[in-house]
């Protein structure tokens, strides 16, 4: 049988790294077994769940290109099956109206803590006439002796001793289901058969799992992911920057680079660290997940990044930057011309905004030139080798790369000067700064017109 996996976020915040990954892992074994892969939205806390962390949440698995093949199911949809499903129980005597106070509840609590016991709840409800016209919630009447074994494929057994699991309320006195009730009539019902999720969640699988046995449901295979930390071993969070995966698109990153990046966290294949999806959904393989928890490194992010961006062919170049280069308030008029500049730019650009950034003197004349530069490298002494160099490229045409390297070795020959005492300077009076491609490279594609342009706003 083909195995049916699910990512099931709840939408109270926006897709991040360690949701990413759990969906990823999930998506790619469905796709490598050729099974289903199924979305269902956890919104049945109605006060943290929004419509916005929804839609930003399908917006991010969109980007990433995690395709589902059935959902999105919405619990808050599915209110009418998990009443169904409590009723079942309730006949059958595996579940019963409690009808304990919160105050009632909170004092022997108190009690207990004051014995040093283990706050539980005792039970006193399965005895209960339940024909009271109180109200109540439902409890799920768990077995009291012997342990529950989560197979757990990255941790191997881990037992739980049911007498320290006490009867979960599966009906809030409002009548909403819980939470642990709701994900295990779904993933029953959804039929799913393998479940890879974060192992904060390892708390809640003996009790799914007495729950499963209760439905006479076969239990799924299960996958506790560890973790994801900051590079100070910390729980991941915003202290260590962006976290939500559309962030990181507005960041310019490529989606083939933050999921080689994810699927790499927690996974690997022998030395392996570049995967297309093709060769990931081909080798992923859970057996081959890690017990220790992933440290989230950016360093690699932005190198796999630099990766991808090197890999975009050049007729895709500019529909990629294009939005960076506009929000930088950057025209493009001439897209032969803005394919060739990005071309050049993509050697060294670590993300796609980094285009816009870094190269933005492409694409205008007013660029400001970089305070620093400008007292280092435009001096009367430079200036005057750039006016000269200036007068010998007046007569050249056409220009290209081989006829300006011949001039500037010629120039700083004849001066006795190093290279880079001509094109540092020139340089900062094109870029407005000392980094960028090739000088030859940048002066022949700028073309004879702008430089000339250029070195006239610094020499005057
Ligand atoms: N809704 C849960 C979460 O977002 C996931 C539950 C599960 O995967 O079983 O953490």
């Amino acid at each position: 049988m083909s195995p049916r996996l699910r990512f099931a976020p709840s939408p109270t915040g926006h897709l991040h790294i360690g949701g990413a990954r759990t969906a990823l892992f999930n998506w790619l074994l469905a796709r490598h077994h050729k099974g289903q892969f199924i979305l269902r939205i956890e919104d049945t806390d109605r006060e943290r769940s929004t419509e916005e962390y929804t839609t930003s949440i399908l917006k991010g698995m969109e980007w990433l290109g995690l395709d589902w093949d059935e959902g999105p199911f919405h619990q808050a949809d599915r209110l009418d099956i998990y009443r169904g499903h409590i009723q079942k129980l309730l006949r059958e005597g595996t579940a019963y109206k409690c009808f304990c106070t919160k105050e009632e509840l909170d004092e022997r609590r108190l009690t207990a803590q004051s014995r040093g016991e283990k706050p539980k709840y005792d039970g006193r409800c399965r005895q209960a006439d339940q024909s009271q016209d109180k109200p109540y919630c439902i409890r799920f009447l768990s077995p009291d002796a012997g342990t529950t074994v989560v197979h757990d494929l990255i941790r191997g057994d881990v037992v739980f001793e049911n007498k320290e699991l006490d009867d979960l309320i599966i009906q809030r006195t409002d009548g909403t289901p819980t939470y642990n009730f709701t994900v295990v009539v779904d993933d029953v019902t959804m039929r799913i058969t393998k479940i890879i999720r974060g192992d904060d969640h390892l708390n809640n699988t003996p009790r799914q799992i007495q729950l499963y046995n209760t439905f006479h449901y076969p239990v799924p295979e299960w996958t506790h992911l560890p973790l994801i930390l900051g590079p100070d071993k910390k729980r991941l969070s915003k202290r260590h920057g962006a976290t939500s995966v559309l962030a990181y698109k507005e960041m310019g990153y490529l989606p083939q680079a933050l999921l080689n990046y994810l699927a790499r966290l927690g996974w690997s294949h022998g030395d392996q660290e570049i995967f297309s999806k093709e060769e990931l959904i081909a080798k992923f393989d859970a057996t081959n997940i890690g017990k220790s928890a992933g440290i989230f490194n950016p360093e690699k992010l932005s190198w796999l990044n630099a990766h991808y961006i090197k890999s975009v062919p050049p007729q895709d170049l500019l529909k990629k930057t294009l939005p960076f280069l506009q929000e930088a308030g950057l025209k493009i008029e001439d897209e032969a011309y803005a394919t060739q500049a990005l071309q050049s730019l993509k050697e060294r650009a670590t993300t796609l905004k980094a285009f816009a950034l870094e190269g933005s003197y492409y694409f205008q004349e007013d660029f400001p030139i970089e305070e620093g530069a400008r007292n280092k490298f435009l001096t009367p002494d430079t200036l005057k080798l750039l006016r000269e160099f200036r007068d010998r490229l007046i007569p050249l045409s056409p220009m290209n790369e081989i006829l300006l390297k011949d001039i500037m070795t010629g120039m700083t020959e004849e001066k006795g000067v190093k290279l880079g005492a001509l094109a540092q300077p020139l340089r900062v009076a094109v870029t407005g700064g000392t980094v960028s491609p090739s000088i030859y490279e940048v002066l022949t594609l700028l073309g004879k017109e702008r430089v000339l342009q250029r070195l006239d706003r610094v020499l005057s």
